[in-house]
C-alpha cells in the first residue's frame, strides 16, 4: 500500500484531486509540481498514516518507515544535498496539512536537520553565517514549541531581552555572532525545561516532529476548530515534508504571501505582501509590518513577472483565486504553497460574476460558488454616515461591517462576557488560534499589530465578522484589562466600536445603518432566479417587511401574520372588549369597531405586495394573550370599558390554560367564535374592493392555522367563502393529524402552507419556547447533530411534510403548496423543500435572498 507521495523536478506522485488522501496542501504541492511550477522537492505522508499512527499510540509501521526513506532519498537527488550530511546538508520542513485547510490550527517546523556540524556546513556552503545561526535559533524554537509544546515565551522573552541589550529594534539587526549565542541560550532553556539536551540526530528530529505533527490533529485548538466548522474527526491530516528553501539569506531573500485577486474586494489585482530577509511565518505573525506586493515589482522586478505568471497560470489552472505562499532565495523564485483562497462574500459575488463574465465559469457554476448562507453577510451594518463618531485609532480595514461591543482583552473573557448576553469586541496584540473560540463569541475583533493576512483578519473574514488590524497606536495592557489610545484609556466593559470598512476605532457606541445592496448582489440574484424553480416568499406582518421583501426579491408573502394586528394600542381595548362581551350583541359591536383598522391593515399590505399573492393567516393565539394579568393592568381595564374589576378577574381566570400552545387557538377558536373570523375576512374583502378601486392587482389568500381535521377546516370553508367566493382558501399544516389526513384536508383547500416551526415542535414534542437547554445537550452528546428548529428534520418532520404533499396533491391535484418558518431561509431545508416539489418557500426577508440562492443551487 502506499504511504508516502514524492514531488520534485516535475513529477508528483499524487494530483490535486487526492486531497482526502494527501491534504489539501500536499495535493497541490503536487500538482503544482506537475505544473512545472517551481517547488522544492519533498514528500507527502497521507492521512491513513495519521489515523494509524494515532491508533497505535505513536508508533509507525516498518512499510511506512521504509517508504519514507526512499522519499527522502529523491528528495536528496532532486536537490542535490544530503539529509544529515555534515558537508552538504539538506535541510526540511515538516508541515500539517489537512483534507480542508485549517488555518494556523496545525503546527509546522522549519529549518529540520540542523545540528552543531550541519550548521557549519550551511554557513560554509552559503557563505553567510548569520543566515545559518538566523536558521538555527528559528528551529530550536519551533522545534520545542511544536514538538516539546514547550511554551514559546521562554524562547521569545531571552530573544527579547537580548535585543533590548543591545539595543537592537528589529530581528534583522541581529548578527551571526549574536544569533549563535542566542542558540546556545534556547538550548539551555530546553535543557532546563525539559530535562534534556536539545536533539542532534536529523533522523530523530525528523522522526519526533512528524509524529508531534500527527499527533496535532487532537491538540485542544484544532479540535474547537473542527467543532465550529463541523469537520469530521476522523479526516486526519497529512505531514508534508518539504526542502528547506530560505527567505532568510539576505536582502535578495523573502518571503510572502500573495493572492490572485483582492480577496477582500474581488477586484482583478495582484494583492500580496511580503518581508525582505524573513523566513516563514513572519509575515503572518505581525513581528514586522510587511511591505505591499506593488514594492516587490520595483525591489525585485524579475522576481515579480515571474510571480505574476504564477498568478495567471494558477489561476486559469484551478478555475479560482488562489492564496498563495512563495519564498524568494537569493532572488530565485519558489512556491510553498497554494489554495482556494477565503474572501469575503463581497469580494464572492464580485469575483464569481467576473468568473463568469470571462468565461472561466458557466453562469450556473458560478451560482455554485457562493454558500448561500454567506449572503447573510452582505446584509452587515455599516456606520450610520450622520452619526456622531469619536475615532480614537485608525487601523487597517480588515473585514467589514461595523460593529459595536464592550472591549474585552483575552478570549476567555470574550467567551464568559458573550455567555451572558453581553455583545463584545476582542481587543488584543494579535490573536493565535487558541483565541478561536472567543473569536467566535466577540462581535469583532481589534489588533495592535498584523497585517491584512493577520491571524485575526483571515478568521474575520471567515467568520464574517468585523476586524481592524495593526492599528499600532494602541498600546494593550493585559493585565489591566485597558488600551491607551489618543491620551484615552479604554477599559474592560467599555463600548467601542469598529468600521472593519475604513478602519476606524471609535468611542462609545456609534449608529449603525443596514446594509444597501450592490450592482452585484442583483446580477448574481438575477441569475439565481432564473435558475431556480421554486417561488420565494417572504414572512411579513407589516408594509415595512414589506417593502424590504420587495426589495431582496421576494415574489409574494406566504405568511401574514394577523395578530400583531390586535396587539396594536389603539385597537387593545376594542380586542378586549370584544373578548369580555357578555352577549353576541356586545360582541358584534366590538368586532365592528375593529374591522376598519383590519381593512385599513390588509389595504396597506396588499398594496406594499401589489401583483403578488399575499397569504393572510386568521387569528391564530388563544385569547387569554390581549387580556391584562396584574391587578393593576385589570383595575385600568375596568375603568375603560366600565366592568367591574371582578369580572375581569373572573374572565381571565375562566380563559386561563395550563397548555396554552396546545389549547383554545388557532381555528380551534375560529369555530368556537365565528364572528372573530368573520370579521377578518370581510376586512379582506373590503380591502380588495378598495384597492381594486383604486386600480391595484393585489391577490389575497386566506389562510386557517392549526387544522388537524378536515371537518375543521370544511366546516370554517362553507361559513367563510360565503363572504368571500373569489378568494383562495386554504390552511396551514402544523399539527401531525394533519399531515397523516393531508388527502382529506385537501379536499377542502387551495393551498397547504407548512408551518414547520409549530410542525416541528409538535412532531417532536418539544416546546419551541423551552428546548434550548437539552437541545444543546442534545447535540454535545451527539444525539441530534441539528438544532431540528433551525434546520429541517428531514427524517422525521420532512418525512411528514412528503407524505402530506403526495396525499394532498392526490386528492387536489392543482394543490399549491409551500412552507413558512424559519427553515424556509435555512439553504439545507430550502433544498429539500425543492426536492419534494412543494411551489415556494416563505422565510423571513433578510433570508430571501440565502433561499433564493439555495433554490438555485438545488436547480443545477
Ligand atoms: P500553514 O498551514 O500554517 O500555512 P505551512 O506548512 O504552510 O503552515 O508553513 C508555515 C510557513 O512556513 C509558511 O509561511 C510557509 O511558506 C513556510 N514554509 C513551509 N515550508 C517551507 C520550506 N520548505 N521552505 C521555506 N519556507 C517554508
Ligand atoms: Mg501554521
Ligand atoms: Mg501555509
Amino acid at each position: 500500500m502506499k504511504f508516502v507521495y514524492f514531488f520534485g523536478c516535475g513529477v508528483a506522485d499524487g494530483n490535486a484531486s487526492m486531497k482526502a488522501e494527501l491534504g489539501g496542501k500536499g495535493a497541490n504541492l503536487a500538482e503544482m509540481t506537475s505544473l512545472k511550477l517551481p517547488v522544492p522537492a519533498g514528500f507527502t505522508i497521507s492521512t491513513k498514516v495519521c489515523l494509524d499512527f494515532l491508533k497505535e499510540e505513536g508508533n509507525f509501521s516498518p512499510e511506512v518507515k521504509k517508504q519514507v526513506e526512499e522519499s527522502l532519498r529523491k528528495t536528496e537527488e532532486a536537490m542535490g544535498a544530503k539529509f544529515a550530511d555534515p558537508i552538504n546538508p539538506l535541510l526540511v520542513s515538516v508541515r500539517s496539512g489537512a483534507r480542508v485547510s485549517m488555518p494556523g490550527m496545525m503546527d509546522t517546523v522549519l529549518n529540520l536537520g540542523l545540528n552543531p556540524s550541519t550548521v557549519e556546513a550551511l554557513a560554509k556552503k552559503s557563505a553567510n553565517p548569520r543566515f545559518a545561526y538566523d536558521s538555527y535559533r528559528r528551529f530550536i524554537q519551533m522545534y520545542s514549541n511544536v514538538v516539546k509544546e514547550l511554551d514559546s515565551h521562554y524562547m521569545e522573552d531571552c530573544l527579547e531581552n537580548y535585543k533590548k541589550n543591545k539595543g537592537y529594534h528589529e530581528d534583522t539587526s541581529l548578527s551571526a555572532e549574536d544569533l549563535k549565542s542566542l542558540c546556545l541560550s534556547f538550548k539551555q532553556i530546553y535543557h532546563k525545561h525539559l530535562g534534556e539536551d536539545f536533539p542532534e540526530n536529523p533522523f530523530e528530529q525528523l522522526w519526533s516532529a512528524i509524529g508531534a505533527v500527527f499527533k496535532s490533529w487532537n491538540c485542544n485548538r484544532a479540535k474547537k476548530y473542527r467543532e465550529i466548522h463541523s469537520i469530521p474527526n476522523d479526516w486526519g491530516t497529512a505531514v508534508n515534508v518539504c526542502s528547506m528553501v530560505y527567505g532568510n539569506m539576505g536582502n535578495d531573500s523573502g518571503t510572502g504571501v500573495c493572492f490572485t485577486r483582492d480577496p477582500s474586494t474581488g477586484e482583478n489585482i495582484f494583492y500580496g505582501e511580503y518581508l525582505i530577509n524573513a523566513q516563514g511565518e513572519d509575515v503572518v505573525a505581525g513581528i514586522r509590518t510587511p511591505k505591499t506586493l506593488s514594492l516587490l515589482e520595483k525591489e525585485m522586478p524579475e522576481v515579480f513577472v515571474q510571480l505574476q505568471d504564477v498568478r495567471k497560470k494558477l489561476e486559469k489552472h484551478y478555475r479560482d483565486v488562489q492564496d498563495i505562499e512563495f519564498t524568494i532565495q537569493e532572488g530565485k523564485l519558489y512556491l510553498l504553497q497554494t489554495r482556494n483562497a477565503k474572501r469575503t462574500t463581497q469580494a464572492a459575488l464580485k469575483i464569481a460574476i467576473d468568473f463568469a463574465k470571462e468565461g472561466t465559469l458557466t453562469k450556473e457554476e458560478a451560482l455554485l460558488r457562493v454558500n448561500p448562507q454567506d449572503l447573510d453577510k452582505l446584509l452587515h451594518p455599516t456606520l450610520d454616515p450622520r452619526a456622531h463618531k469619536q475615532v480614537i485609532a485608525k487601523g487597517l480595514p480588515a473585514s467589514p461591517g461595523a460593529v459595536s461591543g464592550r472591549a474585552v482583552f483575552t478570549a476567555i473573557e470574550a467567551e464568559s462576557w458573550a455567555a451572558r448576553g453581553e455583545l463584545v469586541i476582542l481587543v488584543r496584540d494579535e490573536t493565535s488560534p487558541e483565541d478561536i473560540g472567543g473569536m467566535y463569541a466577540s462581535q469583532g475583533f481589534l489588533t495592535a499589530r498584523g497585517g491584512m493576512t493577520s491571524h485575526a483578519a483571515v478568521v474575520a473574514r471567515q467568520m464574517g465578522k468585523c476586524c481592524v488590524a495593526g492599528c499600532s497606536s494602541l498600546t494593550i495592557s493585559q493585565s489591566h484589562k485597558s488600551v491607551k489610545v489618543s491620551g484615552i484609556e479604554v477599559l474592560e466593559g467599555d463600548w467601542i466600536t469598529l468600521d472593519g470598512s475604513t478602519g476606524e476605532v471609535m468611542l462609545g457606541k456609534v449608529e449603525t445603518k443596514n446594509a444597501e445592496l450592490s450592482g452585484d448582489f442583483n446580477t448574481f440574484m438575477d441569475w439565481a432566479k432564473e435558475c431556480r424553480k421554486m417561488k420565494i416568499r417572504a414572512n411579513a406582518d407589516t408594509p415595512r417587511d414589506a417593502i424590504y421583501a420587495r426589495s431582496f426579491g421576494a415574489e409574494g408573502i406566504g405568511l401574514c401574520r394577523t395578530e400583531h394586528m390586535f396587539f396594536d394600542e389603539s385597537r387593545l381595548p376594542y380586542v378586549r372588549q370584544m373578548i369580555l362581551a357578555k352577549n353576541a350583541q356586545e360582541r358584534k359591536e366590538a368586532l365592528e369597531k375593529l374591522l376598519p383598522f383590519q381593512r385599513e391593515d390588509f389595504v396597506s399590505i396588499l398594496s406594499a405586495m401589489e401583483g403578488f399573492e399575499v397569504t393572510i393567516r386568521l387569528l391564530d393565539p388563544p385569547l387569554h394573550e390581549f387580556l391584562p394579568h396584574t391587578d393593576k393592568d385589570m383595575m385600568s381595564l375596568s375603568n375603560q370599558l366600565g366592568l367591574s374589576a371582578e369580572d375581569i378577574k373572573q374572565r381571565v381566570k375562566a380563559l386561563y390554560e395550563a397548555n396554552p400552545m396546545l389549547g383554545h387557538r388557532g381555528c380551534r377558536l375560529g369555530i368556537s367564535h365565528p364572528e372573530i373570523y368573520e370579521m377578518q375576512v370581510k376586512a379582506i374583502v373590503e380591502a380588495v374592493e378598495k384597492c381594486r378601486a383604486q386600480g391595484k392587482k393585489v391577490y389575497p389568500e386566506i389562510m386557517i392555522p392549526l387544522v388537524g381535521i378536515a371537518q375543521e377546516l370544511k366546516w370554517l370553508r362553507d361559513r367563510l367563502s360565503k363572504l368571500a367566493p373569489q378568494i383562495p382558501f386554504g390552511t396551514m399544516i402544523e399539527v401531525p393529524r394533519a399531515a397523516l389526513v393531508a388527502d382529506k384536508i385537501s379536499q377542502y383547500a387551495d393551498f397547504f402552507s407548512f408551518g414547520t416551526n409549530d410542525l416541528t415542535q409538535t412532531t417532536y414534542g418539544f416546546s419551541r419556547d423551552d428546548s434550548a437547554p437539552f437541545l444543546r445537550v442534545y447535540k454535545q452528546e451527539a444525539i441530534l447533530h441539528e438544532d431540528p428548529f433551525a434546520v429541517l428534520d428531514q427524517e422525521g418532520v420532512g418525512q411528514l411534510i412528503k407524505m402530506a404533499t403526495e396525499l394532498g396533491r392526490k386528492t387536489n391535484p392543482s394543490l399549491k403548496v409551500g412552507i413558512c418558518g424559519e427553515h424556509g431561509g435555512e439553504p439545507s431545508s430550502v433544498k429539500f423543500c425543492h426536492s419534494m416539489g412543494l411551489n415556494y418557500v416563505s422565510c423571513s426577508p433578510f433570508r430571501i435572498p440565502i433561499a433564493m440562492l439555495a433554490s438555485a443551487q438545488a436547480a443545477i
